[in-house]
């Protein structure tokens, strides 16, 4: 099956506006006159969309540069209205943003989002044409105690929960072990391939083998540019979610090289 893999940027609480900029100008830099056949997806916080959106815009305009897709980090279940804080599908939808990252880790652990909460986003996400970039993962309580797989089948069953075969299409299912983000502990390929071919048979089980067989599936924890290759190499790896070593310019475009070549 032929998959693009698909590297994305989740810069967390990092970089503003003018940190944004800076690492565009770079970015852009290293990947001008090259052509890996991956999308690359950058995540930064809410308040710098609107300059990632301006510089991608006036970048693709001006020297053809590498399509670089936007993702916020979040969105708001809701509509509109009495929710203070919140961030709403549409109004991402007004800084081109076209990926959203849902069901990280951190938003279960320290937010509270449950599997039914994250199920909601993914569909409002969906109304709103934006493509989510679902995580999932166990601890490392959860895997020593064999729980793995019970894990993520409740996951995965939780948060598609009445999500149609053709929103699942525009998902991204982000495989991301708790225990090795931002830890600097990486699943081993084999560790992570195992996890990777599981979630895509609990997707075969619920959609059938031929969307199970499209679904792309990133891989995200300690991901750097020394261990991209190996992890990339695995047939049921897709791309992957990088955190700490997307903030440097220079380590997401090695990550992305490295990666796009092993794929
Ligand atoms: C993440 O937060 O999604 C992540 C994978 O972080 P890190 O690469 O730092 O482990």
């Amino acid at each position: 099956m032929n998959r693009k893999p698909i590297f994305a940027a989740n810069w967390k609480m990092n970089k503003g506006p003018s940190e944004t900029e800076d690492f565009v100008k770079s970015l852009l830099s290293k990947l001008q006159g090259s052509n890996f056949n991956s999308e690359i997806v950058i995540a930064p916080p809410f308040v710098s969309l609107a300059k990632l959106a301006d510089q991608l815009h006036t970048a693709t305009a001006v020297q053809n540069a590498h399509a670089i897709q936007i993702a916020a980090q979040n969105c708001s279940e809701y509509d509109s209205g009495a929710y203070t804080g919140e961030v709403s599908v549409l109004m991402l939808r007004e800084f081109f943003v076209h990926y959203v990252i849902l069901g990280h880790s951190e938003r279960r652990s320290i937010f509270g989002e449950t599997d039914a909460v994250i199920n909601a986003k993914i569909k409002k996400a969906r109304e709103a044409n934006l493509k989510p970039i679902f995580c999932i993962g166990e601890t490392l309580a959860e895997r020593e105690g064999g729980k793995l797989e019970e894990v993520l089948r409740t996951q995965i069953t939780g948060g598609l929960k009445d999500v149609s075969e053709k929103d699942l299409a525009e998902i991204v299912v982000a495989y991301e072990p708790v225990w090795a983000i931002g830890t600097g502990v990486t699943a081993t390929s084999a560790q992570a391939q195992e996890a990777h071919a599981f979630v895509r048979s609990v997707i075969s089980g619920l959609y059938g083998a031929d969307a199970a067989g499209k679904i792309r599936i990133q891989y995200g924890g300690s991901v750097k540019p020394n261990n991209a290759a190996e992890l990339m190499a695995c047939p049921d790896i897709d791309g992957a979610l990088i955190g700490g070593a997307s903030l440097e310019p220079q380590s997401f475009f090695e990550i992305i090289r490295n990666g796009t070549q092993s794929a």
